[in-house]
């Protein structure tokens, strides 16, 4: 397939095709990425593989803190390494490479130079786009307008690459094709089998940051959601139908039905001039099967519904975020030396799937946690993420999203009530809910005016997510209620 058959993206698109697309777009390290996720998701389990040995008490250790993973969590290397931590990076892959695009606030980005990874200058430089407003719209429905969400598209790559090279100045080690296989953690160390192309070696260290994403065998969250797509040039530009505006940030948007038990969901961020950064994604359960190989045929298939133009891939992302709806137990590290982030600790918000927003909340009180527990014995926390009150609630939301149990239209029609509730209530909660900082009694006020609005949504609760953990979560529900109007 030549690099044309990148343009026009129209008609039936086979799996085949669209792996060819992605090679050819993205190259064969990016395809050895996309094959594997699809892969390790059947697999994925704590390994026994070869594990070590126990490392003893005051054994030796060749690093403090080893990050696993080089993805968005690398970024916590060089804040620790200015603690005077010894740390190395794991990575399958290159650590440091991003294969994904961000969006996020402009106050959500603070963090990243408040913790002395960024200077003001280059944060500025980071930020390719900034857009006046965003929207959320929905198949047969309206088109609600927020200000202040994701309307920052930062380019991942140049923090990713300038992270590391900061890791590097303060003395960070990266160990490139690197994957970790299986650990044993000691009474003060922990032993890490690592998996190279010239055959295994052993690390020791005093605590291992399990940053492997959705390849995690900790990663156990309930919840996932499939997402692909990409930066793409050619697509109409303007305000009308099937145009993309560069000043406008399309934060979620349905076209259609549901599909396969499926309600897509696309997104569209400007980035640099000429280019758009566009994806669909889904809701789903974790122990349901899911391909991205199959939600890329998708993409291609049904992007002209989306958008019109003669949209090219320039540069494929994809990936599996795990979420967790809080209705089942945290994932989590088993007890000894292992502490889990990102996405792997699923702690972000099951509806917005945010992870970008939620590490960068993390960066701060994450650096200060793992910089104590890998000196202090008894202190190792089983995930260092700052997990907002609100996920509380809307975790059984995510789950009811993810059920099989809509037809039609029902879902873009709960969608569609949700956000005019939403837009009603006025920019401060409907913002505060995308930025996960809205408060659990506004959700309350929020659910009971949607019930309002769409009163089809008590029997949709209880035929998403059962009449068991409806109930339970109308309790949590309840509770909040009163607690915000005991507190008022
Ligand atoms: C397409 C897409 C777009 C997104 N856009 C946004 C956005 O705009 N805003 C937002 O807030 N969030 C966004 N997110 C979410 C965000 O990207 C993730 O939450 C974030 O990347 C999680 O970071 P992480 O470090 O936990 O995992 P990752 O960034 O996924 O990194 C995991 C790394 O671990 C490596 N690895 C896996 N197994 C092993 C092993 N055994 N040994 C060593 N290394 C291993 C992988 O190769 C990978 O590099 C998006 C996600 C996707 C998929």
């Amino acid at each position: 397939m030549s690099r044309d058959a990148a343009r026009g993206l129209v008609g039936v698109v086979s799996r085949d095709a669209a792996r060819g697309l992605v090679r050819e777009t993205g190259g064969d390290e990016l395809l050895e990425r996309l094959d594997h996720l699809d892969r390790v998701r059947a697999a994925a389990r704590p390994s026994e593989e070869g594990t070590p040995d126990t490392p003893d008490a005051g054994t030796e250790t060749d690093f403090d803190v080893v990050i696993a993973g080089g993805g968005l969590f690398s970024v916590l290397a060089p804040t620790l390494a200015a603690r005077g931590l010894r740390v190395a990076v794991l990575e399958r892959g290159r650590a440091g490479v991003a294969h994904r695009e961000w969006n996020a606030s402009g106050p959500e980005l603070r963090p990243l130079v408040e913790s002395g990874l960024v200077a003001e200058d280059e944060l500025e430089r980071l930020v390719i786009a900034r857009y006046r407003t965003g929207t959320c719209s929905f198949h047969g429905g309206g088109s609600y307008p927020v200000d202040g969400v994701l309307d920052h598209a930062v380019d991942a790559g140049a923090l990713l690459s300038l992270a590391r090279a900061r890791s590097e100045q303060r003395g960070v080690t990266f160990l490139d094709g690197h994957a970790l296989v299986s650990q044993r953690s000691g009474p003060d160390a922990i032993a890490l089998r690592v998996r190279t192309r010239d055959g295994d070696r052993e690390i020791v260290a005093r605590l291992l940051v399990d940053a492997r994403g959705a390849s995690s065998p900790y990663a156990t969250a309930d919840l996932v959601c499939p997402t692909v797509g990409g930066v793409m040039t050619g697509l109409a530009s303007g305000s009308g139908p099937g145009e993309m505006d560069p000043e406008v940030g399309e934060i979620l948007a349905t076209v259609d039905p549901i599909h396969e038990g499926r309600q897509h969901v696309w997104e569209a961020f400007p980035g640099r001039p000429g280019e758009t950064t566009v994806y669909v994604f889904y809701y789903a359960r974790a122990e349901e099967p899911t391909s991205l190989v199959k939600l890329y045929a998708r993409f291609f298939e049904t992007l002209p519904t989306y958008k019109r133009g003669d949209a090219r891939l320039v540069r494929p992302t994809f990936g599996l975020i795990p979420g967790w709806s809080r209705l089942t137990p945290a994932p989590a590290p088993p007890p000894g030396r292992v502490v889990l982030v990102g996405d792997a600790a699923a702690r972000h918000s099951p509806l917005t799937y945010c992870g970008f927003g939620a590490t960068l909340r993390s960066i701060v009180p994450a650096t200060d946690l793992i910089a104590r527990a890998a000196f202090e014995p008894g202190l190792v926390p089983p995930h260092a993420m700052q997990d907002a009150p609100v996920h509380a609630l809307t975790g059984a939301l995510a789950h009811m999203l993810a059920s099989r149990a809509f037809h039609g239209d029902e879902m873009n029609g709960l969608l569609d009530a949700s956000f005019a509730t939403l837009h009603a209530m006025g920019q401060g909660p409907y913002a505060e809910l995308l930025r996960d900082e809205l408060a659990p009694e506004a959700l309350v006020t929020f659910l009971e005016r949607t019930a309002r609005r769409h009163p089809a949504v008590w029997g949709q609760v209880v035929r998403g997510l059962g009449l068991t953990r409806a109930g339970r979560w109308g309790w949590s529900v309840a509770r909040s209620m009163v607690g915000g109007r005991a507190a008022a």
